[in-house]
């Protein structure tokens, strides 16, 4: 259960949220973390090892 905290550093001073895959849970930083979608722009949903090009991983 606490396995995704290893993940998450605190961040109780900051009001901005990460986005999550909504996968896998992996916190997407920066553009190359986050999925693209089919024409290949970036997919806000969804990791760069979940969702490649449109197509679940
Ligand atoms: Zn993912």
């Amino acid at each position: 259960m606490d396995e995704k905290s290893e993940f998450e550093p605190e961040i109780s001073t900051e009001n901005t949220v990460d986005p999550h895959c909504m996968s896998c849970g992996m916190p997407m930083r920066t553009d190359e973390e986050y999925g693209t979608n089919t024409d290949g722009s970036r997919c806000d949903d969804y990791c760069m090892h979940c969702m490649v090009k449109g197509e679940r991983k």
